[in-house]
């Protein structure tokens, strides 16, 4: 098996990079390898045998060289969901008494884990504000190894100094990991600026469709082995037809992001004129507080907003009955266009106090775009805000 080398565009290597060269029987689709062990080829070590727990099938190889390309790393690890590709992450860096700087608002599900599973097995979590660079030398313990950021929060999308984060984490020896998923590599390339570690919920944009549960990790060859270690035991391997979907999801990403992007923009700027509403968050809006990060890295803002109105919660409530395009629903990445309020839904188990501090109100509107016409969905929009004010 060999594959096309060479640095070529993204929208290139989201189609070639990591196919099969020859094609097998002259399909120009990869077929699914739905065989879960295959011949005995001398591999030396147990993670070398080849059976789809061990993460090395074809699907999982072509997966891996395009996912790195995508990422530009020297290295990814395909698993079976983005918590997998985090959780994996953790436990294949570190042990037990080491400590980890965070981000305070995370993934509802990465939060939780190095809140409450990470301790009970010696492994610490100090949360600090990552826009605040003067904060974190306070955070620092000899034993920190991790500093964990994301590059677009949800459902505030903050953007913070991840720049900063960067050169921290250089000057005190520790391993830089950050969560692309809002951001996407069309729109952000982490390991171009120096990041060490890019996961990914590959369940959002990098499929794309709503239809699987997949994750990934991007990184160096050291660091990505040592973490295909811990998940080739840990067991969250992706099944060879998901393998299947991501590789074709993954083939129009950039296609579906720029207009994800183009659509929030437009979305955004609507909402931020309209009079029922209070406040938009959107880092392509010139409104937002790191707008110039945002331009300056960022090649599109991405297609998550969130938003709320000056009427609370009951004007919320009127929205979501009247609002007919979007599906009310968690997640986020897909061709439709979906809309949830995190107070009730992803962030529910805080309290509210709690959920102030990250600044989630309980009426904040959270919107992950679709693929619709934007001109449909901004009609959708102002109809359903019709005498909500
Ligand atoms: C959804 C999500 C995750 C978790 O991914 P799963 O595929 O649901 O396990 C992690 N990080 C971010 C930013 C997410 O949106």
């Amino acid at each position: 098996m060999t594959s096309l080398k060479g640095e070529r565009r993204l929208e290139t290597e989201l189609v070639h990079a990591g196919e099969l060269r020859p094609r097998i029987a002259g399909a120009v689709n990869a077929p699914i390898f739905q065989s879960s062990t295959f011949e005995f080829a001398n591999e030396g070590s147990y993670h070398d045998v080849r059976y789809i727990r061990l993460n090395n099938t074809p699907n999982h190889v072509i997966l891996h060289e395009k996912l790195a390309r995508l990422e530009r790393a020297e290295a990814a690890l395909v698993t079976s969901s983005g918590m997998a590709a985090i959780s994996a992450t953790f436990l294949g860096l570190l042990s037990q008494g080491d400590h980890i700087i965070a981000h305070r608002s995370l993934y509802g599900g990465t939060h939780s884990f190095v809140a409450k599973d990470l301790p009970k097995l010696g492994i610490e979590t100090t949360f600090v504000d990552a826009d605040d660079p003067a904060s974190w030398q306070r955070a620092l313990r000899p034993t920190t190894r991790i500093f964990y950021i994301e590059s677009i929060t949800n459902p505030i999308l903050e953007v913070v100094d991840f720049m900063a984060v960067i050169e921290f984490c250089r000057a005190k020896g520790l391993v830089s990991v950050i969560d692309n998923t809002c951001a996407t590599p069309v729109n952000f390339r982490p390991i171009e600026v120096g990041v060490d570690l890019v996961l990914h919920s590959a369940t959002k944009y990098l499929n794309g469709h709503s239809d699987i549960v997949a994750g990934a990790v991007m990184g160096s060859s050291g660091h990505i082995e040592a973490i295909k270690r811990k998940l080739d035991h840990l067991g969250g391997s992706l099944d060879p037809h998901a393998c299947f979907l991501l590789h074709r999801g993954l083939k129009t990403l950039a296609l579906r992001v720029r207009h994800q992007n183009e659509s929030a923009l437009q979305v955004a700027r609507f909402l931020e004129q309209h009079p029922a509403v209070a406040k938009v968050n959107y880092p392509g809006l010139e409104t937002h507080p790191r707008h110039a990060r945002a331009r300056e890295y960022f090649r599109g803002s991405g297609g998550l907003l969130s938003f709320e109105l000056k009427g609370g919660v009951a004007a919320a409530d009127h929205l979501f009955g009247r609002i007919e395009l979007p599906a009310i629903a968690p997640s986020l990445g897909g061709p439709e266009t979906l809309i949830t309020r995190p107070a009730t839904t992803s962030h529910a188990g805080m309290e509210s106090d709690e959920r102030a501090q990250q600044g989630i109100s309980d009426a904040l509107i959270r919107v992950s775009i679709g693929l619709e016409a934007t001109e449909d969905l901004i009609d959708d929009f102002g109809q359903a805000l019709d005498g909500s004010y």
